[in-house]
């Protein structure tokens, strides 16, 4: 990345229930650190969760990246989902659970809400395989006024349905 251009600081989370999710994990770290913008700057630990919403599907692999990107946020999610869509071509299910799933959390202090794009993240405070690994690698971040650090020791004690595996994705 040209450290000359503006640059921020931004939080995203990556999830996989399909195939070999550590590998879609590590694969989709390395193809964002690749990006001549982008730079990872720290990666959390590997969590196993339980499906979030729709039940009835496999587990999830998730994880928590900082990064260091000279995008603006329309154009970073963009990047994220040609990495889903790269990611996705090797899916063995059409239309069945998505091999990757990245989200913005947050950028910066801005704050958006727009048709295609909410930052901070419409659910970053609910979900605990979000928080839990955020606050791995951001404890200190607020969202609403709430620390992540704090948000996330609320989850951990409330259920015990993302924990902590002993992977690490590294680049
Ligand atoms: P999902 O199926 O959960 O990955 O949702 C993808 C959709 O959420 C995309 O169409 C995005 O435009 C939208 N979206 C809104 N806010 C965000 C965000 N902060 N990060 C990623 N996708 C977002």
């Amino acid at each position: 990345m040209n450290m000359k251009m503006k640059v921020a600081i931004s939080y995203l989370s990556l999830g996989s229930n399909i195939g070999d999710r550590l590998d879609y994990l590590r694969q989709a770290t390395r193809l964002l650190n690749e990006h001549n913008a982008i730079s990872v700057m720290k990666i959390s630990s590997v969590y196993e969760t339980t499906a979030w919403g729709l039940e009835n599907q496999a587990d999830f692999y998730n994880l928590a990246l900082e990064i260091k990107t000279s995008l603006p946020p329309d154009e970073l999610l963009s990047t994220c989902q040609d990495i889903e869509i790269k990611l996705a071509r090797t899916r063995e299910i059409l239309w069945g659970p998505r091999t990757i799933d990245i989200d913005i959390l947050l950028y910066e202090n801005v704050k958006l809400s727009g048709q295609s794009l909410t930052i901070p993240h419409k659910y970053l405070l609910e979900r605990s395989f979000v928080t839990i690994p955020l606050a791995e690698i951001a404890p200190d971040e607020q969202v609403k006024g709430v620390k992540i650090s704090t948000v996330a020791k609320r989850h951990s004690k409330l259920e015990s349905k993302c924990l902590k595996t002993a992977y690490k994705v590294e680049i």
